[in-house]
């Protein structure tokens, strides 16, 4: 089998310090995390940032060649932005990071591609609220655009599949010639709205996809250790990190992004597969220059 690409996802656009004080807000801070993760065994950094002051995510292209620049003084790893950004970003800020930043000459190799639309929600099962109540809205013409966008300039997309429904979304990008195979998938299960994190989802995730496409799980909470194992089982990639929870065990904060990476090492090891570095990620994803 494969070596296990790990992606490090270090601070997202929803977790915040009163969940855990270590989550990294600052472009230092953001690259520090992803450095130690690197080190920790993360062949990927899945990117947001955050404006340093409040902590809310901002899609700023300042701020991202911050946190690029540093990370790219001392390590190799794959740089994934995120173009799905954070609540009440419109879609022309959430995509214009892209060509932004390639005008900088530090072009994301991956970027994120949401794969449709879907109720995007946080409840507090104790007040019996919702502390967020959004729709994460990537209608067809922008699904299209997205793609496109992410084709043209070479960037591999990495296709967000919350729901089963937008597997199909993908195949037909594909169809329309907007995506390139061998495609790449996230499955990101336990959003409130979205599939959750049960191993015959997962299965039946993975059975959905073009033969010869790449994949990877992600989490909304401590089950990314118990998937991310049926993931390693099943040939497939992790991804985690404070984006998608703040816990290293029950009750537990962790006490950084590396923390968590280094959990997931361990048990990749302990199942007999090696983790793989950012140059065998580029080779795993056939990433193209
Ligand atoms: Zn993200």
């Amino acid at each position: 089998m494969e070596k296990t690409i790990i992606t490090v996802a270090v601070t997202g656009a929803l977790t915040t310090r009163e969940q855990n004080p270590n989550v990294p807000y600052t472009p230092e801070e953001i690259a520090e995390a992803a450095i130690e993760s690197h080190r920790a065994g993360a062949a990927v950094a899945h990117l947001h940032v955050r404006d340093p002051f409040t902590g809310k995510a901002a899609q700023n292209i300042e701020l991202y060649k911050k946190v690029i620049k540093l990370i790219r003084k001392d390590c190799d790893i794959l740089i994934n932005t995120t173009t799905g950004g954070g609540p009440g970003m419109s879609y022309d800020e959430r995509i214009a990071i892209i060509p932004a930043l390639i005008k900088e000459g530090m072009k994301p190799e991956i970027a994120s591609l949401n794969a449709g639309s879907l109720n995007f929600g946080i409840l507090s099962w104790k007040k019996k609220t919702f502390l967020l109540d959004d729709v994460q809205m990537n209608p067809w013409g922008q699904l299209y655009r997205y793609a496109k966008t992410m084709k043209e300039h070479c960037v591999k997309p990495e296709i967000e599949i919350y729901d089963a429904g937008m597997i199909n979304n993908a195949k037909v990008l594909q169809e329309l010639d907007a995506l390139k195979a061998p495609l790449h998938f996230q499955f990101v299960l336990g959003v409130l709205g979205g599939m959750q994190p049960t191993v015959e989802n997962l299965v039946f995730l993975k059975s959905s996809i073009p033969p010869g496409s790449t994949w990877s799980v992600c989490v909304v909470g401590l089950e990314i250790f118990s998937l991310g194992a049926a993931a390693i089982a099943a040939g497939g990639n992790v991804r985690l990190g404070m984006e998608d929870g703040v816990y290293i065990s029950k009750g537990e904060l962790a006490e950084s992004n590396a923390q968590l990476v280094a959990k997931m090492r361990r048990i990749s090891l302990e199942m007999g597969r090696e983790t793989a570095t950012p140059e065998d990620a580029r080779r795993i994803l056939k990433l193209e220059g």
